[in-house]
């Protein structure tokens, strides 16, 4: 999808409450398709969402790891422990690792970014 007609759409869909005909519309299927399918679209809206937010992005290998850590903090920007949709966690002393979802606070520690491969550097 061409970048523009993403944005037109993002700025109609994203953080609305949508009624049943616009989720089933064409258009909002095309929306969807490409926020999870096209690159450029995914990162321009996640850029969108983190700038929003606040979240300093630029300090991450990339735009998949800066999205998936600012999703595995709360509110205050504490760790969500044992959400099942948390799939990344980085610490403050600046190691990264995959969370085993146990009950506690396990985790397997990564020295590799598991979408770009940059090497974390601690
Ligand atoms: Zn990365």
């Amino acid at each position: 999808m061409e970048l523009e007609r993403f944005k037109e759409l993002h700025t109609r869909f994203f953080g609305k409450e949508l009624s049943e005909e616009e989720l089933q519309s064409e258009d909002y299927e095309a929306y969807s398709d490409a926020i999870h399918g096209d690159e450029a679209c995914y990162n321009w809206a996640t850029l969108e969402k983190l700038k929003n937010k606040g979240f300093d992005y630029q300090n991450y290998c990339c735009l998949m790891m800066a999205d998936k850590v600012y999703e595995s903090l709360d509110e205050e920007g504490e760790i969500r422990y044992d959400d099942p949709e948390v799939i990344i966690n980085k610490w403050d002393e600046g190691f990264y690792g995959i969370p085993v979802h146990n009950g506690g606070a396990t985790m397997v520690v990564i020295n590799y970014c598991p979408w770009c491969g940059s090497e974390l550097s601690k």
